[in-house]
């Protein structure tokens, strides 16, 4: 039997059906190099003839490649060929939440706050660049391998009429809003705090509460409103799901009025609102301006009269919000000091791993974007700045293939941690203290494990010795920790970048010294193993 022929989107050989929406099959697709993978979802073009995917389309799908949120799938790049319109999508593996529904009937009140929150935090920050996302369902929220919900699916049904839109989904109508099902003309952010409401109904009940296998007699029942409550249900909660659920749009809640609710602010995590900051919006940024013209193909003077004519909805105003946006969370992230501090269970389970994934960003002042990008901030002392991705004379290569996302090299590391039998206390999420007992003195060595972003794709994780218990002299060894640092870096090559230590011991006694110079082969030794497990896995 002949093998079907690979389909490649750039590096990606595309595979297995991961599901099938309104528009079309979502494939995986797995990096040929790297195992690296991502949803692709194929838009046939015959098949969306009808939509208008150029001009304010085209630029519409532009900038949702701008959306950053934790909550919201994130779109790579959107590839076209003249039979169809590929879309490189980050990739999620933990399933839909309808069939986690389905499979645990009504959840716990706070697991469903917990993802009601989550959906929330999503549907508010596209509303506030403009889009709307209409077809919010169970079959359009996922899940990542940590339980943290991704909206899917933004931004698409917005190409179409609210007339072809119906025709064309698949979907059952049960979230549709009732302005939506009588065909009205405009349809804005209300349509999705009714579906919001809908899917908290469903996540507290495990049932709709419009249902009905004959459509004209779902669709008299959701414009009457009327749905039944049962007894187990919080009231406070009643209240805002019927506040969601207004019939009348100009009634029904808004976002503003479901993050106020006292429901909902219960256990709120800070990052999923983060504060506006104080930037100056009557002072435009030129960077911005440039880089919306690069990313949108425009000029200058595009931008310049889009943003005079201050008109909210124009895609390039939108574009240049957003990288405004982007921008000022990155600027954020780099102010910001790690204050979490997690203690491990030693060795931690799994369980910790996936509790530890979910405190992720959850810290003070920590915002939403942190959570893919590495929280590694100002710390780099100056040994890093000295020593980091720049070092040319590198005493040692070691090759190494590792995943490159900083949460997994994490997870590498604590695999590799637990089987060295190690003890560890968790500073933050990239942050670790680790120590070993040596069976001959009984003494600790210890050492900090700290991982750095060094630029786009480089991270770099920095062992840094630590004093020895009971050490004599505890200011020289600190001083001398200062100079014994080895960093494992993790380059687009896949290369580490072992720094030999230079120790600089000449003041101190003849002892100490010895001392020292022991700790540091006991710490090179302990860093040896741990590298080697590392490049096992
Ligand atoms: P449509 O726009 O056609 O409705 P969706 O984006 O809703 O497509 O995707 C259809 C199905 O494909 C989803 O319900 C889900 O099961 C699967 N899917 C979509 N995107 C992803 C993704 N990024 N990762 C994993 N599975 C996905
Ligand atoms: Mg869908």
């Amino acid at each position: 039997m002949a093998d079907k022929p690979q389909i490649r989107i750039g590096n990606y050989i595309l595979g297995e059906t991961l599901g099938t929406g309104t528009f079309g099959k979502v494939k995986i697709g797995i990096h040929s190099l790297t195992g690296h993978k991502v949803a692709v979802k194929v838009l046939n073009r015959e098949k969306i003839k009808s939509l208008d995917v150029v001009g304010k389309i085209r630029r519409e799908i532009q900038n949702m490649k701008l959306f950053r949120h934790p909550h919201i799938i994130k779109l790579y790049q959107v590839i076209s060929t003249p039979t169809d319109i590929f879309m490189v999508m980050e990739y999620v593996g933990g399933g839909e939440l309808f069939d986690y529904i389905i499979k645990h009937g009504k959840l716990k009140e706070s697991e469903a706050r917990k993802f009601f929150q989550q959906i929330i935090s999503g549907v508010d920050y596209c509303h506030r660049h403009m889009i709307v996302h209409r077809d919010l369902k169970p079959e359009n929220l996922l899940f990542d391998k940590y339980q943290n919900v991704k909206i899917a699916d933004f931004g698409l049904s917005n190409m179409m009429t609210d007339g072809e839109f119906l025709k064309t989904s698949c979907g059952s109508p049960n979230y549709a809003a009732p302005e939506v099902i009588s065909g009205k003309l405009y349809a804005g952010p209300e349509v999705d705090v009714w579906s919001c409401g809908i899917i908290l109904y469903a996540l507290l009940c495990g049932t709709l509460p419009f249902d009905d296998e004959h459509v004209p007699t779902l669709f008299r029942k959701i414009k009457s409103g009327i749905f039944s409550v049962p007894d187990h249900m919080n009231k406070k909660v009643v209240n805002l799901i019927r506040h969601m659920l207004q019939v009348d749009p100009m009634k029904r809640a808004t976002i503003k009025n479901v993050r106020e609710h006292e429901w909902f602010q219960v256990d709120l995590p800070e990052y999923l609102f983060p504060s506006a900051g104080d930037v100056d919006a009557s002072v435009v940024d030129t960077d911005a301006i440039r880089e919306v013209c690069e990313k949108c193909s425009v000029s200058e003077e595009d931008v310049h009269s889009a943003l005079l004519s201050a008109d909210p909805q124009d895609q390039l105003v939108i574009a240049y919000n957003l990288v405004v946006d982007n921008k000022r969370i990155a600027d954020e992230t780099a102010k910001i000091e790690i204050r979490d501090f997690f203690l491990a269970s030693s060795p931690p389970t799994e369980s910790f791993m996936m509790n530890h994934h979910q405190n992720f960003g959850l810290g003070p002042r920590s915002h939403p974007d942190r959570m893919n990008d590495p929280h590694v901030t100002t710390t780099l002392d100056p040994i890093v700045e000295k020593k980091g991705m720049h070092v040319k004379k590198a005493k040692w290569h070691l090759g190494i293939r590792s995943q490159s996302k900083p949460m997994d090299i994490m997870h590498e590391v604590y695999r590799a941690m637990k089987s060295l039998g190690y003890d560890w206390k968790t500073v933050n999420n990239f942050h670790i203290r680790a120590r070993k007992k040596n069976p001959i003195n009984d003494k600790y060595i210890k050492m900090s494990l700290q991982l750095y972003q060094v630029d786009q794709k480089n991270y770099l994780l920095d062992f840094k010795s630590l004093d020895t218990q009971d050490h004599p002299d505890a200011a020289r060894v600190k001083k001398m920790t200062q100079a014994a640092s080895m960093h494992w870096s993790m380059s687009t090559d896949d290369v580490i970048d072992l720094d030999k230590a230079n120790i600089e011991d000449k003041e101190y006694g003849e002892e100490a010294s010895t001392n020292q110079n022991h700790q540091i082969l006991e710490f090179f030794e302990m860093c040896c193993s741990l590298i080697c497990t590392l490049a096992r896995n």
